[in-house]
């Protein structure tokens, strides 16, 4: 019988940010698939459970320690994944967070650290791991924007720039290294139930409500929904799939 297109047996994965939210679900989605799994996140307790909760799916899998905005510690990180697993096939670049103030309150030194951790991360571990899916003949990388990639954010003028960011970065690699079988796309998540957005309910008056009745579904997405779409960007199904972004959003980005 022919292997599933979406079958991951054997590819080895790095997911920044996989020990919780939309990175957690998206580990599960692709350790369900088959791959084996390296949970990249700072905090290592966090790390630890989420090695637990793949490894219960029948994965292999690692926790590394990583500051994705340090070059040194992501060059650490890729050499501590190529020893425990010999290859490389798949990065989800998903480490991520947000300072909600508008931008005539955010300081320079908070503007930098979010540009630093959603999108020049992307740039670091992208370049990190590209020498192994080069030699290795080919690769997937994943973004993650927002729908913010899309939209303006009053309350967050740092975050939208840096994810709409990713989604030009995604098209600049993916035409890079189309030639190397290294294909690049974005993921952009609606709203997801999250520490992340946890937070943000807590900050901005009245986004729950207006989560609920803005997106088409009416609910908030929970981390598995982004599964199905990261073993697809992750898989040979899509390897003539490149360079694009695809929201995944009960519906929010065709809302008018
Ligand atoms: P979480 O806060 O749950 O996850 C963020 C993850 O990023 C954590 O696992 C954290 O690991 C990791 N991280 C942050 N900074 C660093 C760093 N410097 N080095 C290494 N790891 C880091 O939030 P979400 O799951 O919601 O967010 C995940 C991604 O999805 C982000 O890029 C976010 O912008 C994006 N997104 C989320 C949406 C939502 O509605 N939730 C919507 C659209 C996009 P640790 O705790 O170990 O530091």
């Amino acid at each position: 019988m022919m292997p599933s297109p979406f079958d991951l047996t054997g590819k080895v994965a790095i997911i920044t940010g996989g020990n919780g939210g939309i990175g957690l679900g998206m580990a599960r989605g692709l350790a369900r698939a088959g791959a084996s799994i390296v949970i990249a996140g700072r905090n290592k307790d966090k790390s630890k459970e989420a090695v637990r909760d793949v490894e219960a799916l029948g994965a292999e899998a690692l926790a590394i320690s990583v500051n994705v905005t340090d070059t040194s510690s992501v060059a650490a990180m890729v050499e501590a994944t190529l020893k425990q697993f010999g290859r490389i096939d798949i990065l989800i670049n998903n480490a991520g967070m947000s300072v909600r103030q508008p931008a005539h309150v955010i300081s320079l030194e908070d503007w930098n650290t979010v540009i630093d951790t959603n999108l020049t991360s992307a740039f670091i571990c992208s370049k990190a791991v590209y020498p192994a899916m080069k030699d290795a003949g080919g690769g997937k990388i994943i973004n993650i924007g927002s729908m913010m990639s899309i939209f303006g954010a009053s309350f967050a003028p740092a975050y939208a720039a840096s994810k709409g960011g990713i989604v030009q970065f995604t098209k600049s690699i993916a035409l890079s290294w189309a030639g190397d079988n290294i294909q690049a796309n974005a993921i952009l998540p609606g709203w997801i139930d999250t520490a992340l957005t946890l937070k943000a309910r807590e900050q901005v008056p009245g986004l729950n409500e207006n989560v609920l009745t803005r997106t088409p579904a009416k609910r908030w997405g929970n981390i598995d929904d982004l599964a199905g779409t990261a073993v697809f960007l992750a898989s040979s199904a899509s390897d003539f799939v490149t360079g694009t972004s695809i929201p995944v959003d009960g519906g929010y980005s065709v809302q008018s």
